[in-house]
């Protein structure tokens, strides 16, 4: 096993030069080489006459070179052509600003060539994806795979040290399905596995082969997930948290609204986890102002009302002295002490909550991360809940738990997430949803207008803020970078304040801003000395101006439809209809399918899904963080089967296995970054 570890340098036929360029790949050892899955394949086996090839659809062709030229278009396009000859007939085949193609391709080679035939101006030509040049010493195979390269590789190399290293080193792979339960799912061996995916014999064989890779990955990931959750819950003396807390009726009777049916079914969820002797891992998913923060503070109350304390964690200053406020509000009529440790607190005031903290006075402290540290004791944390979890990661979470004794814990998110991503990168917790809203809200209109209607947009929030109501102007960046003509959101604010808006008065709010700052800014805002707030991202989670109507998005296409989603949010929170306004230039298909779906959906999980499809994985919270943007061959979007299945195969590693450091080295490899974040 061990030897899969090897440094590839070691590889014979590999050496420095050559292992210098895999390292740039990705391949540092003989497991990221098998790992290094081929792109594409060559199917020799099937290959297409030139003379009756289909237009616009793959082809495979195998002939001659009996000519080649190179030529520059009048838009300064470098093309490279080579006529082909087989039994049958003759095609050009071209390639686009590949210039170097002229010391590689040469009149009078045999070559495979895949593409597709378009018809320009009535003359056939092959586009090419992919070339081979055949020559003797070809491996005798009909398969051939098709590597990622760089530097002094080329496939010949890749396919010959891929194939020495099959040979040597694959009967070291661990195998984590028995037999029994391999047959029983339909998998192959992963031996098999890793032998078709390089060098399959037909589609079958190498369907069968993604399928257990595919697999092999995601199964690897719950088992790092599986560990990650045993280590929070190492420690086991559990609490128990009441059934029937005063605290809870007495809030509960004091709000002047009825808790939705979404909101009393999550609320339940919670409930019976604190009560039990499990220590809750739950996470509490439900669109901008579905009503999260309601059950947030009652599950507060119930800890408090069976003698604990508990806290809560924001991403943000501004979160965290919005919740402060909040919780103030709410258990105003009660005995609960509420505190906060926050960047805005000054140092005598800090020490004093550190004190009564520790000694037990204060029942509830809310917080930045700030909470996190060292010198932060309780007497006896019941409940910790972490608002928009995706902004922290695991360890934080559980530093934050270790402040007590196996508290409960609730994490909550706004970000709604395909529940394939849930499944995975959530996939340590008992999942909560609250998927209705509260009654009377009405819907954002949301219009997609190009940068030229800019004035347009303003125009119509100044019909809003003569009306009394008040207006955010988003945009993406805090200074002006000069490569791109983006608008930063100082400029925008002096144009804004000076020239559009000389009647309002408009705040400025940016990430750079120091926290006393920002929300000083924030506090007139909600106050309504500020009418127009221009800001960055830094206003995107959770912050609650009912007054607001209009929010203006300028470049609107540099966000992601989540995002612009959680954006969107800031407004519809009154009873008054608002607005959102996404200003940008929608030049690809993809900006027009994601303005459109704005306009159309105000639903948060069908444009989680939707932004899903069209941007992939890589966008979403969580992915990047965990390495699974690392996946090689499992795919997010489409494998959610498989997904689940990984999660009940994890149960059936054979528990040998499972401690054992060959699995943890195993993991340790596939998942770098992970395992680098987990360190921190
Ligand atoms: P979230 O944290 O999910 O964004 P909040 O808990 O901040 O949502 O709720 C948004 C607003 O809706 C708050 O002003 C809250 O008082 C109100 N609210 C919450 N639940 C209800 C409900 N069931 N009926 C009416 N208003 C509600
Ligand atoms: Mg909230």
């Amino acid at each position: 096993m061990d030897r899969l570890w090897e440094e590839i340098q070691y590889v014979k036929g590999v050496g420095p030069q050559r292992s210098r360029d895999l390292h740039r790949l990705g391949v540092e050892n003989v497991f990221d080489l098998l790992w290094l899955i081929p792109r594409a394949y060559f199917n020799r086996s099937r290959i297409d006459p030139i003379a009756s090839l289909p237009l616009d659809v793959p082809v495979n062709i195998r002939g001659r070179v009996i000519n080649t030229s190179q030529n520059r278009t009048g838009r300064g396009f470098h093309i490279f052509k080579a006529a082909v000859e087989d039994q049958s007939g003759v095609i050009v085949a071209t390639w686009f600003n590949q210039p170097y193609l002229g010391n590689v391709i040469k009149t009078g080679q045999d070559i495979f060539l895949s593409g597709k035939v378009k018809d320009s101006y009535r003359i056939k030509e092959l586009h090419v994806s992919e070339y081979e040049i055949m020559a003797g010493g070809d491996l005798d195979i009909n398969v051939l795979p098709i590597y990622p390269l760089t530097g002094s590789l080329n496939q010949k190399i890749l396919r010959k040290t891929l194939h020495g290293v099959l040979e040597q080193y694959l009967s070291h792979y661990p195998e984590l399905l028995r037999p029994q339960i391999r047959n029983q799912l339909g998998f192959i061996g992963i031996d098999q596995a890793f032998q078709n995916i390089h060098f399959p014999e037909n589609t079958e064989a190498y369907l069968k082969a993604k399928k257990r890779l595919a697999f092999e990955e995601l199964l690897l990931f719950r088992l790092l997930l599986n560990k990650e959750k045993s280590w929070l819950e190492l420690n086991q003396q559990y609490i128990i948290h009441q059934e029937k807390t005063e605290l809870v009726n007495q809030v509960r009777q004091k709000l002047d609204f009825a808790l939705t049916s979404a909101q009393e079914k999550v609320l339940l969820e919670i409930f019976r986890d604190m009560e039990s002797a499990q220590v809750m891992n739950r996470l509490l998913q439900g669109d901008v102002g579905s009503g999260k923060t309601v059950v947030a503070a009652l599950a507060m109350a119930k800890a408090v009302g069976s003698g604990y304390q508990s806290t809560l964690m924001a991403p943000t200053e501004i979160l965290a002295e919005q919740h402060y406020n909040y919780l103030q509000r709410f258990f105003a009529e009660t005995d609960i002490v509420i505190a906060r440790l926050t960047g805005g607190i000054s140092p005598g005031e800090k020490k004093l909550v550190l004190e009564a903290v520790s000694s037990g006075e204060i029942n509830i402290v809310v917080g930045t991360h700030a909470l996190i540290q060292e010198e932060v004791k309780f007497n006896n944390l019941g409940l910790v809940i972490i608002d928009e979890q995706h902004r922290f990661g695991v360890r934080q979470r559980a530093l934050l738990s270790q402040k007590g004794q196996s508290p409960d814990v609730l994490v909550m998110t706004a970000t709604p997430i395909p529940r394939t991503l849930a499944l995975t990168v959530y996939g340590d917790l008992d999942i909560s949803i609250i998927n209705e809203m509260p009654p009377g809200r009405k819907p954002v209109k949301t219009r997609y207008l190009p940068r030229s209607y800019r004035q347009r947009a303003y125009d119509f929030a100044r019909q809003q803020l003569i009306a009394g109501a008040q207006v955010y102007v988003i945009c993406p960046l805090v200074e002006e970078s000069e490569k791109q003509d983006l608008l930063d959101a100082v400029s925008l604010y002096e144009e804004l304040s000076t020239t559009v808006y000389p009647n309002f008065r408009v705040g400025l709010l940016h990430g750079r801003m120091k926290s006393t700052e920002k929300e000083y800014i924030m506090q007139a805002f909600k106050g309504g000395q500020i009418q127009v707030l221009v800001a960055t991202t830094v206003i995107e989670v959770g912050v609650d101006v009912s007054n607001a109507t209009v929010i203006i998005i300028e470049h609107a296409e540099r966000f992601g439809l989540s995002q612009l989603h959680q954006l969107r949010g800031r407004v519809g929170r009154g009873l008054r209809q608002s607005y959102c306004l996404l200003l940008g230039e929608a030049r690809t298909n993809e900006a027009i399918r994601r303005f459109k779906a704005m306009e159309d959906s105000k639903d948060g999980f069908e444009l989680a899904n939707e932004d899903l499809n069209i941007r992939g994985p890589g966008d979403f919270w969580g992915v990047k963080q965990h390495g699974l943007d690392e996946l090689k061959v499992a795919s997010l979007i489409r494998d959610g089967d498989l997904i689940e299945l990984s999660a009940k195969v994890a149960q059936m590693v054979e528990p040998e296995l499972l401690e054992s450091n060959l699995l943890s080295s195993y993991i340790a490899n596939k998942f770098k970054k992970n395992q680098e974040i987990a360190r921190n």
